[in-house]
C-alpha cells in the first residue's frame, strides 16, 4: 500500500483519462493519494477529485510561479475551501526562482499570506521551493512554520539543508528523480532522512522516474520511487511503503 503525497490528477493533461490513471494507481497498489491544487482552476477541481474517491484527499494553495496573479479575494476563497473535510494541508506554495513571472518580492510576500493561512487554520502546508532554498528556509523560520510542519515536495537540494526541515517539523518527500542516473543529490538525501520523516510522491504529470523519463507521469509510478529508496537503504521494498505510507497519514491527520 502507498501514498502518493503530491500529485496532479488536476492538471489539463489527465483531462481525458483521469479515471483511469486512478484506477491503474489503485491496480499498482497506490491506494492513497494527496492531490495539489495550485491556481484558480485546479485549486476546485483538486477538491472535486477528492470527493469522487475514499482515499484521495485534496490540498489548496497558490504556486510561487502565478504568484502575481493572486488578490486577497482569492485568500479568502482558498480559506474558506481549506474547511472542506477532505483538504488535508495548504499548497502548493513556496518559491521559485527558475521562472520570472512573478517578482521575487511578490512570491515572498504571498508565500508569508498562505503561511499565515495555515497558521490561522491550525494545517500543515506544502512548500516547492526552486533554486531558492535559503530565502525558503529563512521565512520558514521568521514566520515559525514549526508551529503547523509541512513538506519539502519534490526535494531537489543537498543533504546540507534537511537538518533546518527536520528542525522545524519538516517532512522529505522524494519523486522521480531518486531513480535518474546522473542525480547524486536525491540518492544522498533518500539514505540521510530519518526513516519516520520520508515520504514519497510522483508530482504527476512531471518528472517521471526512470524507466519513463520524460514522458507523462502518473501516480502508478510511485512504486518506482519506493523501489529506488528501498533499494538505496537497503531495506524490503514492503516496509518502505508501510512506514512512508504511516508517514503520510500520520502528516495529513487521517485516521
Ligand atoms: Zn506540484
Amino acid at each position: 500500500m502507498l501514498f502518493d503525497t503530491h500529485v496532479h490528477l488536476n492538471a489539463r493533461q489527465f483531462l481525458e483519462d483521469r479515471e483511469e490513471t486512478i484506477q491503474r494507481a489503485f491496480d499498482a497498489g497506490v491506494t492513497y493519494m494527496t492531490v495539489v491544487g495550485f491556481d484558480h482552476e485546479t485549486i476546485p477541481l483538486a477538491i472535486e477529485i477528492a470527493e469522487a474517491y475514499e482515499t484521495i484527499y485534496a490540498a489548496v494553495g497558490r504556486h510561487p510561479v502565478d504568484a502575481i496573479d493572486m488578490t486577497d479575494k482569492e485568500l479568502d476563497w482558498i480559506e474558506e475551501l481549506a474547511k472542506h473535510p477532505k483538504v488535508v494541508a495548504i499548497g502548493e506554495m513556496g518559491l521559485d526562482y527558475h521562472w520570472d513571472k512573478s517578482p521575487k518580492d511578490v512570491q515572498k510576500d504571498v508565500f508569508r499570506k498562505q503561511i499565515r493561512l495555515a497558521k490561522k487554520l491550525k494545517m500543515p502546508i506544502i512548500i516547492h521551493n526552486r533554486e531558492a532554498t535559503e530565502d525558503i528556509i529563512q521565512i520558514l523560520k521568521e514566520e515559525n512554520a514549526k508551529e503547523i510542519g509541512g513538506i519539502m515536495h519534490c526535494y531537489s537540494d543537498s543533504v546540507k539543508y534537511v537538518d533546518d526541515c527536520l528542525d522545524m517539523n519538516f517532512y522529505i518527500s522524494l519523486g522521480g528523480p531518486v531513480t535518474f542516473k546522473n542525480a547524486p543529490l536525491p540518492k544522498e538525501v533518500a539514505q540521510y532522512v530519518p526513516l519516520d520523516r520520508l515520504l514519497i510522491e510522483t508530482d504527476a504529470p512531471y518528472l517521471a522516474p526512470h524507466p519513463n523519463r520524460g514522458k507523462r507521469n502518473e501516480p502508478a509510478y510511485v512504486k518506482l520511487v519506493a523501489e529506488k529508496i528501498a533499494e538505496l537503504r537497503n531495506m524490503s521494498y514492503e516496509d518502505i511503503s508501510e512506514i512512508t505510507t504511516k508517514n503520510a497519514f500520520r502528516f495529513f491527520g487521517i485516521e
